[in-house]
């Protein structure tokens, strides 16, 4: 099995904060990230996808195609937008890095040509916080 990881960059705002939440208790856990107008972020999205590499091209995937599956899916989807209104598949979540990355697995894992698969997302939130998804948790039924 071999990795291959190709990075992405977007420009997003956002706001964290839980509607079922007071404004006061919303600023108590979101703190700056709860500015009521967004912030923004310079985000780094990480694809890391798994395979054999091609006899033929000694390629895992050919990276033009991986750049426009990963660009029509997510990338123009959020870039330069705020992800908490502009966003279908982000509507109803809080839009951390970490369920970012979750819905960001659902909206690409199907798109990549078998018999690659996606194997890592990993989100670069600012200098000091990135997440990473491995996608769902299999349980063994032994
Ligand atoms: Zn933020």
């Amino acid at each position: 099995m071999i990795y291959l990881t190709r990075r992405f960059d977007f420009a997003a705002s956002h706001r964290l904060f839980n509607p079922e939440f007071s404004d006061e208790l919303n600023w108590e856990i979101f703190r700056d990230c709860n500015n009521p107008n967004g912030h923004g972020h310079n985000y780094e999205l990480e694809v890391t996808i798994a395979g054999e590499a091609d006899p033929k091209t000694g390629m895992l995937i050919n990276i033009l195609l991986l750049d426009e599956i990963v660009r029509e899916q997510l990338i123009r989807h959020v870039d330069h937008k705020n992800l908490n209104i502009d966003v279908d598949f982000l509507q109803d979540i809080i839009p951390t890095a970490e369920n970012i990355c979750v819905v960001f697995w659902k909206q690409l894992a199907q798109h990549i040509p078998a018999p690659h698969q996606l194997y890592r997302l990993r989100l670069q939130e600012s200098k000091n916080n990135f997440a990473e998804y491995y996608g769902p948790v299999q349980i063994s039924k032994n």
